[in-house]
This record gives structure tokens, sequence and C-alpha cells, in this order.
């Protein structure tokens, strides 16, 4: 239905937009007294409804477009009625009460009761009143409290063409047939249904009504014939068109002597109703600027998430950051590079926060953001990413770029509060210390956790730069044949040697490196270095035996690994055959599919791959017989109980048999003492690894088992 112009009609204005709703709906409570829609300001009677006409004495044409001045007894009384009812736009009550004499057309004056409404447009300005008159002459024409069903033709007449939605009555006869006795207003006509089709089945209309809600109507209208009560209901119906409007339906059943049942109803559209709600809901809980959630959202945002935390013993991180130096950058680029900027901030924070987690803008500069703390990662990793997020220079539409730093200050659950309210408290107080304490950018609510946390990022930090500066090289470690010691590979294994000489080992760095990602770039800085090397070795004229290097479960489940050794075999020109992958068991349990396509995708390139720590993990004997490896390495626990424990031997010697039985080549890992290689032998197992034959050495120690295989 289209309010605008049915009302703009009469009130000559444009764009305005009226609640007919409001409108109508008074008249029906009204029953018959007299209703006016009057319009702001000029005070000229938009329209007219009930008995309006009839009580002051006019043809129901003839009000409409005149001042409510006629109606007054004079001009005084005109002037006082306007002065204390639009007092109430200022007061912000939006509805009068009150008692005045008036004046019919005949010049009789008589006592009146007066409830006025204001109608404000979708931008909140006060267009229009609803005003309902109730003649006090007689106490008899006081209206039954309550709704009160408009009966017979006469009381829809002035209803019928002025006034938008449907008006009607629908009899249902006991046999359960339905039509409509009185169908009038522009409803049907508006959403391009033809009124008379409907007034001959109803189903017209109501097969238009989305199932759901459809269902929701017959039960009201099965209460309301139970009770005789009247039902009021909301729908929405799909229009021919495809539309879908929103009507809200109010009908009062009344039982007719032959067993029927009579419905005096009207249907309104409600869509715009509807949508200016949603436009509304948007804007209570949005940033206008940003088009984030605002801070009374985001409280309810943080409380969801701290309640689905509680029940599944979870940590949240609770993160207010403040964009430095707001007001020199308005000051020096204008206020509407400003809000730009905030709006990149914005959009910038919310791409660094995963999917789940909530950011939003508090107020000027400041932003909130709620992070889930997932397994043993900490706060550490996501306030990286949030600190990094300042690290480029914003660009603006018009090509001006501003680089700006942020304060941040952290609270954390269930540490430093329990509840929503508490914990932006905290992140609030802990950014405040941050804006006004030293020079590092982000504070902690709890201090003890600020320094684990700040020690475990400088941590992170300096294992990157080690990685960048090339200090992350790879140390070799033979494998040699327990048949008579000759040199069969080469396991790669890396070590951070530091500026100073010093050298770390994998178990310092290596936990680390794969909470936080880094193990990436450790994987394929070691596996080029070790491409490069075989290179090297085999063009300085030594015979390379396969060299192995470690692929950690992450690295294998990422999608662009089986791209990365493709390009460093070409490149290098290698033999692929040179190379093997060590898989541990727990990359494969994940998702065993995935795994199956990337190692397919691996031999595919010429790579070899074997299965590292053996008997450690969980997989199946059905997992290693599917998956296409070439060679089972038996962990080192196993070993060290070689010949001493009874039940370590046992595993053992199963593993062994079991690679041989697969047609997989064994090789026993950490081997340090000779009487476990004679066992190993004894066993038939065919390769070993340990201290008993060399550590890992670095690549220029290595020349001399090389050199060594040459010569024999
Ligand atoms: P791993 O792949 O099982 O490597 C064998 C580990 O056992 C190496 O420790 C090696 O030095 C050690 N080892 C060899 N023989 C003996 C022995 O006789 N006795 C004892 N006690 N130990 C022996 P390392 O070099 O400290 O590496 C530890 C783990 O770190 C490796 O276990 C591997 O899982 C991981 N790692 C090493 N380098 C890399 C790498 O480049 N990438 C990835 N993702 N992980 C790596
Ligand atoms: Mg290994
Ligand atoms: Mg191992």
């Amino acid at each position: 239905m289209d309010i605008t112009r049915s009302v703009n009609r009469s009130s000559g204005s444009e764009g305005l937009y009226f609640s007919a709703d409001s409108l109508l709906q008074a008249a029906f409570l009204a029953g018959n007294n007299p209703v006016f829609l009057v319009e702001m300001g000029t005070r000229r009677i938009l329209a007219c409804a009930g008995t309006a006409a009839q009580v002051f004495g006019y043809q129901p044409d003839d009000l409409v477009g005149r001042d409510t001045r006629v109606l007054h007894v004079d001009d005084a009384a005109y002037e006082e009625f306007g002065r204390a009812s639009e007092a109430i736009l200022t007061d912000k009550s939006d509805s009068y009460h009150g008692y005045a004499r008036m004046r019919r057309r005949d010049g009789t004056v008589f006592p009146s009761e007066h409830l006025v409404r204001v109608i404000r447009d979708d931008q909140g300005r006060p267009h229009a009143a609803v005003s309902i008159v109730r003649d006090l002459t007689h106490a008899a024409s006081r209206p039954a409290d309550g709704l009160s069903p408009l009966q017979g033709e006469a009381g829809f007449h002035a209803l019928r063409d002025r006034l938008p939605g449907a008006v009607y009555q629908r009899v249902q006869t006991p046999d359960g047939t339905n039509r409509f006795t009185f169908l009038a207003g522009s409803l049907f006509r508006d959403h391009g249904l033809d009124p008379d089709k409907v007034r001959a089945d109803p189903e017209e209309f109501y097969g238009r009504i989305v199932p759901p809600d459809r269902e929701v109507l017959e039960a009201e209208l099965a209460r309301g014939q139970a009770s005789l009560a009247p039902v009021e209901c909301e729908v929405r119906m799909r229009t021919p068109a495809g539309q879908q409007v929103s009507l809200r339906i109010l009908s009062q059943p009344s039982a007719l002597d032959d067993g029927s049942i009579a419905w005096d109803g009207f249907a309104l559209d409600v869509t715009a109703e509807r949508n200016a709600e949603e436009q509304f809901h948007h804007l209570a809980t949005h940033d206008a600027l940003t088009g984030l959630h605002n801070r009374a959202q985001f409280l309810q945002d943080l409380q969801r998430a701290v309640d689905n935390a509680g029940r599944h013993g979870e940590r949240l991180a609770v993160v207010t950051i403040g964009v430095q130096a707001m007001m020199q950058i308005n000051a020096i680029h204008g206020l509407w590079r400003g809000d730009e900027l905030l709006r990149r901030v914005g959009d910038r924070l919310a791409q660094c926060v995963p999917v789940g987690d909530a950011v939003a803008r508090g107020h000027g500069d400041v932003f909130f953001a709620v992070l889930a703390l997932v397994g043993d990662q900490d706060a550490g990793h996501a306030l990286d990413r949030l600190i990094h997020a300042f690290d480029e220079p914003f660009q603006l539409d018009d090509g001006s770029v501003i680089a700006v730093s942020a304060r941040i200050g952290l609270a954390a659950y269930p540490e430093d509060a329990e509840d929503a309210a508490g914990l932006l408290n905290a992140s609030t107080i802990a950014f405040d210390r941050s804006r006004h304490g030293s020079e590092v950018c982000y504070e902690f609510y709890a201090e003890e956790l600020g320094r684990h946390l700040r020690e475990r990022m400088g941590r992170e930090r300096a294992l990157a730069e080690a990685i960048d500066a090339g200090e992350l090289i790879p140390y070799y470690q033979p494998q040699v044949s327990l048949a008579d010691d000759s040199l069969v590979g080469l396991e790669a294994l890396v070590r951070w040697r530091r500026a100073d000489g010093t050298l770390v080992s994998p178990a310092d760095f290596i936990p680390l490196a794969e909470e936080s990602g880094l193990i990436f770039r450790i994987d394929i800085a070691v596996m080029k270095a070790v491409v490069a090397q075989i290179a090297a070795w085999q063009d300085a004229g030594y015979e390379v035996p396969a060299v192995a290097v470690n692929c950690s479960a992450r690295q294998f489940r990422d999608a662009g690994l089986v791209e990365v050794y493709r390009e460093a075999i070409e490149n290098s020109g290698i033999d692929p055959s040179s190379l093997v992958i060590e898989i541990t068991e727990s990359s494969l349990l994940d998702d065993f599919q995935a795994a199956e396509t990337t190692m397919t995708a691996l031999t595919g390139l010429g790579i070899r791959l074997s299965i590292d720590d053996f008997g450690t993990g969980f997989s199946s004997l059905n997992y290693v017989a599917r998956l296409p490896f070439h060679a089972l390495k038996i962990d080192r626990s196993f070993i060290a109980g070689l010949g001493t424990d009874s039940r370590q031997s046992a595993i053992s010697e199963l593993l062994v048999h079991m690679g041989a039985t697969l047609g997989l080549n064994v090789i026993a890992e950490g081997v340090e003492e000779e009487a476990q290689a004679a066992h190993l032998r004894q066993l038939g197992c065919p390769a070993a690894q340990g201290f008993l034959y060399a550590r890992p050495l670095p690549a220029d120690a290595v020349s001399t088992w090389l050199s060594r295989t040459a010569a024999s």
C-alpha cells in the first residue's frame, strides 16, 4: 500500500511519510468518535474519519484541507488549543490529552475531550497529528472501552475511500465456506490484487500469506472464533509482483443466529513501519561512521561470548584500541579525512579478527574487540595481529596516505573479570595505562599476564627476524646401513645459529614456531637450503644419498605445499628422488582424504615420503598400508629400551616386521649403543640413525661422509 501517495493527495506536500497504521488504529479504538489527521504547523485537516463530519455538522469532504480553526469556538480558543497541544513537541511525550469547547457548523458549542498523537516522518520530524475528539454532550456517547467493531456499512463510509488498508466483513458459515460480505479500502488494489476477485474468493488473499504466518493466523482465528475475542495478528503476504509486504490484521468475531461467524476487521500495510523499525534497530546497534557494532551492541556481543566461553571452559581477550593523535590528524588532514581514516581503521581491525570474534567502535577514536583464545595459543598471537594492523599506513580515497599508531589495552576472561561490563572496564583501565604510560603501545590489566605475553611476543619477533636473517640452517645427520655401516641417507635437522655462533636446538623454538605459524617459513627455508646443498654437493662430484626434510603437520595441510616443492626442484634441477619428506603420524589423523591427495601429488613429483616417529601416534596399520610411504622410522623411545625393556623390544620387533611386510624401508631412530645396533641387525632392520654413528653435522662436515662413500 502506498501510504505516502494516499495521504499526500490531501496534504499536497512531497515526500511525507505518515503512519496510516496509527490513524486507522485510532479510528478503530475510538469507535464512533471523530478522528482528524492534522498537518503540523499549518494545522490543516489532511483527512478525517469516524463520525468527524457528522459530529461537527459538515459533509465528509468539506473538512479536508481546511484549517482546524473552523472547529474552535473562536480564535483565542484556537490559539490556546494550539499552544497546549503543541507543547508536546518539546516535552517529547508526543501525546496530549485535554478538554476544550468546540463549535459545530451551525454555531452550537459543545464540550469535548481530546487525545492528540504526533506522527513523525522517518527522520523523526513531526509532520502531523492524529487527533481524536470525544463529544461529551451526552454521557451515553462515551464509547465502550476496548475494541468495538465498526457496525454496518455506514460506519465504514468515511474510511472506505480515503483511508488506506482494507476494511472488511467476512462471514464464515457453519459448513466452512467463507466470503467477504463487505470489502473496502485500497490495500488489495495497491498490491496488484483485484478486489472483486478477493471478494469472490477470500483464498485469493489468504493464499498469498506466507505459510508459517498463515498457520499462526489460522490458530489465532480459531481461538477468536471459540472465545469471540478480537484477534490481532501480523502476517507477511507475497504480492503478485513477488514483493513481500507486512500486514497487521485486526478482526472482531461475532456469532450470527444461523451459527455463522462474522468477522469485522481491517488489514493495514505496516511494511514501511517494519522497514523503519529495522533501520532503527540498525542505527541503535551500529556505529553510523564505520558500520561496526556500537558500544551498546558490543557489550551484548561480549556477554554472549563470555557465556559461551564459560560453558566451554575457554578464554577470551577483550581489547580496547585507541588511534593515537586523532585530534592532530583531524587538524592537519581535515575532519572528512579523519572520518574516512576511522572507517579504514575499522575495516582493517575487522579483517584482523577471525570470523566469530567481534570488533566495535566505542566512541571517537576508540575501538573494542573480543578475541577467543583458542587452545594453547594465547593472547599474544591475536594481540600481535591487532598491533600489526597499524604497521601499514592507511590510504584514503583521494590518494592521501596517513600513518597512525595505536595504543592497546587488554583484559582476559576469566582472569580479570567474569562479565562483559567488568571485562570492558578492565580493558579500558589497561588502555588508559597504555596511553599515559611508558613507550610500550599495549598494556594488560593483569601485569603478570602482560609480562608473560610480552616475553612470548618478544621471542616470536626474534625468531621471525632470525628467519629473515638466514640464521635458521639445516644440519645433517647420517643414516647408515646396519649391514655394513655405509651411508644410506641424511636427515636435515634445523638449527638456529645465532650471530654470536651459539646453536639453538629445535626443541627450543619449534613449538613456538608451530603456534605462531612461523613454521611454514622455517620448513620452506630449510627445504630450499637442502635442495641447494644437494645441488652443490652433486656439482662438486659427490654421490649424494637421499636427504630427508621434516614437514610439520601444519605445513603438510597447507594447500600450497606441493607447488613450493615443485618449484624448488625445477629451479635447482636436482633429481627429485634425492629428496624425502618426513611426515609425522599426527599430520595424517585430521583428514585422511586430504593427506592422501597431497601425498599422491608429492610422489607424483618423484619425491619419496617417510613416516616419522612411528609408534608414538595413533595411526592404524590401515593408514600406513594405504598411503604411498616409502620408509618408516621407528621412534627413538622404542630403541632406547631395546634388549633391556621386554615390551619395547617386542614393539620394535613388531614394527620392523610390519615395515618389511609392507615393503617399506625401515630406519631405527636414536641408536646410541652398539648393543642396540646388534639387536636391530638380529631383527633384520635394514638402517639406523643415531649418535652411535654421528650427531647432526654442519654441511661441510658431511662432505667427509660423502667422499668416503664415493671412495668405497
Ligand atoms: P625428528 O625428526 O624425529 O628428528 C630426530 C631427532 O632425534 C633430532 O633431534 C636428532 O638430533 C635426534 N637424535 C638423533 N639421533 C639421536 C640419538 O642417538 N640420541 C638422541 N637422544 N637423539 C637423537 P633435533 O635435531 O633436536 O630435532 C628434534 C625434532 O625437531 C625433530 O625430530 C623434528 O620433529 C623437529 N625438527 C627438526 N628440524 C625440523 C625442521 O626443519 N622442520 C620441522 N618441521 N621440524 C623439525
Ligand atoms: Mg625427522
Ligand atoms: Mg623422528
